[in-house]
């Protein structure tokens, strides 16, 4: 394998920090970029000895110049629903400007580039399950829309720079992810579950809790994302793990892991929040000859001293 110079945004998140060790493992060199709106400098403190890591603390909504770069990972962006609606119009710019200023990078230096979309491109999805040649149920003017709306634009931008500009471009659709460094407060429902069943507190079910999501581990993860980004795959590509819960399964089953005690506690549903979400992955399948191999219950346990940890 040719040992590469690669740009991580959002390199001290949840997802771009477990990337970035995959790419060090390799033997690969890597820059993170990251504002820590939502990120934590903890989730790279371990690499500070390592000579092939380096980190600037930026806004990729400014232009900058990291140097010559082999390849762009685009991770940057608000992740979970709580706090793109907090941080509603930097989620529209990280997703808008910010990935034009990564694709312009990629563009200066023949990089290739890949970027972090998402299964909310679906929005309240009418198939079931995913597959990339649905074109989605968004609201674009809901609250949501300020991460779907960027979410596809990028996407959208992302393909005219393949088109137009000669960018060797991947766009990955992530379905829900989680495992140590999930941010304990981010109010993601792994996040919030593993927290209130280590506390013993209730487990906050929102709406009637018979919504559906399907959750991958984040090794998988990185897995497929790493092969799509080697691949001549250029259309989106769906990565998650097909396997279906109700988000009543996902609290029975965080409940077990976790041997706690805990009850449920029924809160209301957020808006625009959809009803089912599974990808299909027949592409992932053939095209990538990749499959998720981590189960939720087994996962959850790989992620308990990480949430430990937190208390
Ligand atoms: P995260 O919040 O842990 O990581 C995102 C990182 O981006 C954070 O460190 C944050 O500080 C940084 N960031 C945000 N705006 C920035 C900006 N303008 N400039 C520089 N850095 C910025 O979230 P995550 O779960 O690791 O998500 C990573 C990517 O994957 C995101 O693009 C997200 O939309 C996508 N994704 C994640 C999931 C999931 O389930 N985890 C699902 C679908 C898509
Ligand atoms: N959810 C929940 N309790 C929580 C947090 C989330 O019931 O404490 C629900 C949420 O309404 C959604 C699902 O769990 O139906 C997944 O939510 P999350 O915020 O993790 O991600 P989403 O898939 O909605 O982006």
């Amino acid at each position: 394998m040719r040992f590469m110079r690669v740009l991580v945004t959002g390199a001290a998140g949840f997802l771009g920090s477990h990337l970035t060790d995959r790419l060090l493992g390799e033997g690969h060199t890597v820059l993170g970029v990251d504002n820590l709106s939502t990120g934590d400098l903890g989730n790279i403190a371990h690499l500070k000895p390592d000579s092939r890591f380096s980190f600037e603390e930026r806004d990729i909504c400014q232009p900058f110049d990291p140097g010559k770069v082999d390849y762009v990972f685009n991770m940057a962006s608000p992740a979970s629903p709580p706090e793109y609606l907090k941080l509603a119009i930097e989620t529209l710019r990280v997703g808008s400007v910010g990935t034009e200023n990564t694709l312009e990078i990629a563009h200066k230096y023949g990089a290739g580039f890949l970027h972090a979309s998402t299964s909310e491109c679906y929005g309240d999805p009418l198939e079931h399950p995913q597959s990339e040649s649905y074109w989605g149920n968004v609201n674009p003017v809901g609250p949501r829309s300020v991460y779907d709306e960027a979410k596809r634009y990028a996407e959208s931008l992302t393909m005219a720079y393949y088109r137009y500009r000669n960018v060797n471009t991947h766009l990955v659709r992530i379905f829900n992810t989680y495992g140590p460094r999930l941010h304990p407060s981010d109010g993601r429902v792994i996040s919030n579950f593993m927290m209130q069943a280590l506390r013993n507190e209730p487990l906050t079910v929102y709406g009637d809790g018979k919504q559906t999501r399907s959750f991958c581990y984040a090794a998988d993860l990185i897995e497929g994302i790493l092969r799509l980004s080697r691949s001549d795959e250029h259309l989106p590509t769906n990565i998650g793990n097909p396997i279906e819960f109700t988000i009543l399964e996902c609290a029975e089953a965080v409940i077990e892991v976790t041997g706690s005690s805990s009850e449920l506690k029924y809160e209301p549903l957020p808006q625009d929040d959809p009803m089912r979400r599974k990808p299909d992955i027949t592409k992932a399948k053939q095209v990538l000859d990749w499959e998720p191999k981590v189960s939720l219950r087994e996962g959850l346990q790989l992620s308990l001293e990480f949430f430990k940890s937190k208390l």
